[in-house]
Parts: C-alpha cells; sequence; structure tokens
C-alpha cells in the first residue's frame, strides 16, 4: 500500500487542531504542533509534505516559523498553508509574499480546507517524483551524475565544518568498448544495470550513495569513512562485480566483467578542494589501468 502523505497542523488553540485533526486524519497522517519551535523542530524531523500554520501564536508567530522553514533547504519545498482569523488584505499578501502556497481564513469551512490540502498535496506528489527522476540515471536506475555532484557539495560543506574524513572510489569497467562491440549494446546496457545494481547493493550505510559518473564509470561517496574502510568497501564492490558472473571472453585480464577503482580519502576541512578530490581519484583510476586493471589504487590524502 502507497504511504500516507503526512500533513503538519500548527496551532495554539487546541480546538482548532482538533477540528483540522477529524478533518484531515482518515485520508492523511497528521502531526501537531502548538508552537513555532516544536514546528519547525517536527518539520525537520519528519518532513511532512505540507504544513496548516496559524499566524498568531504566543512566542514565534507564523509568519516567522514560514520564514525559518523556507531559508532551510532540507525544509524549503514543503508547501506552507497558513490558517489564521488574520482576515486583511495585507496579511495575506506577506503570508504569500514570504512563500506560503495558500492562505485560509478563520473561521473555515472543513470541505474547503479538505479539497485545498488534497489539492496542494496532489501538486506536491508530482513534484517529487519530478525531483526524483531528475536525479535518477535513466538506463540503471541508480543516482545520477547530478545527484553525485549535488551530493558531494553537500558533504563536503558538512566535513568542512565536522572536520571529518570523506571517501571517494571512481569505478570504471575494464574493456568495455570490446564487450560492447562483441556482445551487442543492448547486452552492454544488462551489464551496465546488473553492475549498477551490485555496486548499490554492496552498500550498508544510509550516508553511502553509488551514482553512475558517465558511460560505463561509477562513483561513491562515502562520508565520514576513512580509507581502510573505504578499501573495505572498494574491495566488496569488486567482488560483487566478479560475483556477477558476467562473462567477457574478450577481456585481456579475465574471463569476467571486472572494474578498476581509485579510491581517494581526505579531510574536508584541511584545505583541500572538492574538485581535487575527484582529480585524485580520476589519475588514480587510470594508474589502476595502466598497472593492468582489475585492481584498487588508493591513496589517504589526508
Ligand atoms: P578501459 O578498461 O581502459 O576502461 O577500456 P574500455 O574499453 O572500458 O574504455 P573505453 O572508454 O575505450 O570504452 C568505453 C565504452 O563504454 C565505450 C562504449 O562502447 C561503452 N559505453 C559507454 N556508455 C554506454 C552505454 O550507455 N551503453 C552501452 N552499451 N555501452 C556504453
Ligand atoms: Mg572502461
Ligand atoms: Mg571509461
Amino acid at each position: 500500500m502507497l504511504k500516507r502523505q503526512k500533513i503538519l497542523i500548527v496551532d495554539d488553540t487546541i480546538a482548532n487542531i482538533q477540528i483540522l485533526g477529524e478533518t484531515l486524519g482518515a485520508e492523511y497522517e497528521v502531526l501537531i504542533a502548538t508552537n513555532g519551535n516544536d514546528a519547525l523542530d517536527l518539520a525537520q524531523e519528519q518532513l511532512p509534505d505540507i504544513i496548516l500554520l496559524d499566524i498568531m501564536m504566543p512566542g514565534m508567530d507564523g509568519y516567522t516559523v514560514c520564514r525559518k522553514l523556507k531559508s532551510d533547504p532540507q525544509t524549503r519545498s514543503i508547501p506552507v498553508i497558513f490558517i489564521t482569523a488574520m482576515n486583511e488584505e495585507k496579511n495575506e499578501e506577506k503570508g504569500l509574499d514570504i512563500g506560503a502556497i495558500d492562505y485560509i481564513i478563520k473561521p473555515f469551512s472543513p470541505p474547503i480546507v479538505k479539497a485545498r490540502v488534497r489539492n496542494h498535496l496532489e501538486l506536491k506528489k508530482y513534484r517529487d517524483h519530478l525531483e526524483q527522476i531528475s536525479m535518477m540515471d535513466g538506463l540503471t536506475g541508480i543516482s545520477n551524475r547530478r545527484r553525485f555532484d549535488e551530493y558531494l557539495e553537500q558533504e563536503w560543506r558538512r566535513g568542512s565544518r565536522s572536520c571529518n574524513q570523506i571517501s571517494l572510489v571512481l569505478m570504471d569497467i575494464d574493456l568495455f568498448k570490446s564487450f560492447n562491440d562483441n556482445y551487442g549494446h543492448i547486452e552492454g546496457d544488462r551489464c551496465l544495470k546488473m553492475v549498477a545494481t551490485a555496486l548499490s547493493e554492496s552498500l550498508q550505510r544510509p550516508a553511502d550513495i553509488v551514482a553512475r559518473y558517465g558511460g560505463e564509470e561509477f562513483v561513491a561517496v562515502l562520508p565520514d569513512t576513512d580509507s581502510e574502510g573505504a578499501l573495505l568497501i572498494t574491495k566488496r564492490f569488486m567482488e560483487s562485480v566478479r560475483n556477477l558472473g558476467i562473462k567477457h571472453e574478450y577481456s585481456s585480464v579475465a574471463e569476467y566483467v571486472t572494474i578498476s577503482c581509485g579510491v581517494v580519502t581526505v579531510i574536508p576541512c584541511k584545505g583541500q578542494t572538492k574538485d581535487a578530490h575527484i582529480k585524485m581519484a580520476d589519475e588514480l583510476l587510470y594508474e589502476a589501468k595502466q598497472a593492468g586493471r582489475n585492481q584498487i589504487k588508493w591513496i589517504d590524502a589526508i
């Protein structure tokens, strides 16, 4: 069954929460906050699909909550609907200006709230789907280059603050041109899909990702991972590809499809750059090819 979409209701008046909860609870998972701070915490933790937000609340008002939500990349895309007794045009204009998607004036009609919420949630579902597709490689279904670029950027920023290590593994299928030339492109594509699946199934931590970097090249980002850990995972990558047992009679390296790997571990806060990180991995991958393929070259560039 499809997962129910999540609604966060933020209001300091319990009676309002009750009515909204009754209106929406049957169709959606409902979360509740009675003040701005709890709302922000819940929004970050639970990433609701929509937020119904009161404006007048003791402490932090709804406008401030909305501004904070819109300035945080994690919560920015969650649609916010103000539900408020503030019925002047300038209030509504302000609400929409700071990024709310809709503005409903109290006392509200439950069926109309329900209909508007349903419409906004439909759009949200569609947007989420498009975003997901835009991050995915069309052939293999794993993350694409764009997702990799974004993720590495994000993890580098995090690593610069925490001073934790981050490892990058660049991988390339050995002698894949002759695989394609001899078995044909359809078999080539099938091989790429199987390799992509094997690589992504080799990962165990939620923070690790593997992406298609280009043609027959793949890349893994391993946050908070030292060179020892990265080598262990890279060996697992090689083994999982080897264990697919995809026959490659035209390879000079092995009877089966193999990969070569370049692995670089850095501490982002120590003056390296992200681009240098990728370049080092690329150079090591090249060295692995030169040294005979089907092997790992690595460096601890701390
Ligand atoms: P090396 O061991 O040095 O990496 O040799 P190689 O033959 O793998 O490297 P090269 O870069 O010469 O060839 C890569 C080949 O990958 C070229 C192309 O036929 C194939 N390829 C790239 N993208 C795709 C794809 O999407 N589908 C298929 N079927 N083949 C692809
Ligand atoms: Mg290759
Ligand atoms: Mg290549």
